[in-house]
């Protein structure tokens, strides 16, 4: 596909097409933009279907980064990168290692993290071959596995925005979609607090371990939607708003980690249409890449982490009242905060 005609080409400063045929490595690197600083953003290793979809993906996803890195008021741009999963037999530390080499080969405008399908191992690997790289589990300001983080970011905005709409956590019920490194450990954030869980996975032992756990009732991924739930939380993938899903909706408040929730931005007004607070993505699920800033900054610590959370929860607020007072959706004020905060 044409890529300065790409639907989100969005005026990206670059876009790298990676392939080796020794390791079967098959990536994009996308970097919208590094107005605030070098862009930065997770590495999502997916399976496929074809190079279209990762492209496609991968320029939405850091535009998405852009957005989420000045909202959570960090001197990062944004960027992101996709590696297309092999479809046979595949060697992973020589296929991350191969992908460290080509980090390295953009210079330093792009510093890649974990996203899905990626631990702090592929971390390492990658870091053999670049300092572009952070999310690492030892060595100087190690900031680790960010996900806890972005758990508890997701957290404290369900909390905001229960607050907001006089909600009780306590006895509500949470519908969370996806129980990965993030909505397992929201989960266990909102069991904590007395709320009730609806789960779904397509991980049939992350589901079970949810129902033991914290006694949530369990459904079939495509059920999660219509549940009687207070809150629905998409911690899995993008696009899950949409007009066939949000017909389905009970829930009042939307608020995940995913990234990419709504399908089209249109859907943004359809939610408001419904009389459900849509509380935007990538203001929501920042803790990550706050957590990676400081270590790309080096001057990582929890103190640091928790100031930048405390701003993301006032940013979170400042779009709510704005929406509630003017009648706007909270994405198109969101979008329009982002933007001047890029300053583009
Ligand atoms: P993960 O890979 O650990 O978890 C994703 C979970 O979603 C998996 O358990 C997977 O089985 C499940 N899933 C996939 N398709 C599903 C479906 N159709 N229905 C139900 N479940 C499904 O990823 P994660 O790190 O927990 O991230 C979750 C989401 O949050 C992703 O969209 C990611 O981009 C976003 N995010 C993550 C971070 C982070 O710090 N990890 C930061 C910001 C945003």
């Amino acid at each position: 596909m044409a890529i300065f005609e790409h639907p989100s080409f969005d005026e990206h400063e670059s876009v790298h097409s990676f392939y080796d045929e020794k390791t079967g490595l098959k990536a994009f690197v996308a970097v919208h933009s590094t107005h605030l600083g070098p862009s930065a953003g997770g590495t999502r290793f997916w399976s496929y279907e074809n190079s279209d979809l990762a492209l496609r993906d991968v320029l939405r996803l850091s535009r998405g980064m852009s957005y989420k890195n000045a909202m959570a008021g960090l001197n990062l741009g944004g960027g992101k990168a996709v590696v297309m999963k092999p479809a046979g037999n595949y060697d992973r530390d020589a296929l991350f290692s191969k992908f460290g080499e080509f980090i390295n080969s953009i210079g330093g405008a792009y510093y890649t993290a974990e996203d899905v399908g990626m631990t702090t191992d592929d971390m390492r690997t990658i870091r053999t071959q670049t300092k572009f790289v952070a999310g690492l589990d030892e060595g100087d300001a190690a900031s680790g596995d960010p996900s806890p983080i972005t758990a508890d970011g997701v957290f404290r905005c369900i909390k905001l925005a229960a607050n907001k709409r006089g909600l009780d956590l306590n006895g509500a019920t949470i519908a969370v979609q996806g129980l990965g490194h993030v909505g397992y450990t929201v989960c266990r954030l909102l069991h904590g607090i007395g709320s009730k869980l609806v789960v779904t996975d397509i991980n049939k032992q992350a589901v079970q371990n949810a129902a033991e756990e914290f006694g949530a009732k369990t459904v079939a991924p495509d059920e999660i939607y219509g549940q009687m739930a207070d809150v629905f939380s998409p911690c899995a993938l993008g696009a899950v708003l949409n007009p066939g899903t949000i017909g389905q909706l009970k829930a009042s408040i939307i608020a995940g980690a995913a990234n990419n929730q709504l399908s089209v931005p249109e859907m943004g007004q359809s939610l408001q249409d419904k009389g459900i607070l849509y509380c935007p993505d990538y203001v929501v699920n920042a803790g990550g890449i706050i957590n990676i800033a400081g270590e790309i900054e080096g001057n990582y610590s929890p103190e640091w982490v928790e100031k930048k959370l405390q701003g993301v929860e006032k940013t979170l607020e400042q779009i709510l009242d704005l929406a509630a007072e003017t009648g706007r959706t909270t994405d198109t004020i969101a979008d329009e905060m982002a933007r001047a905060r890029i300053g583009r």
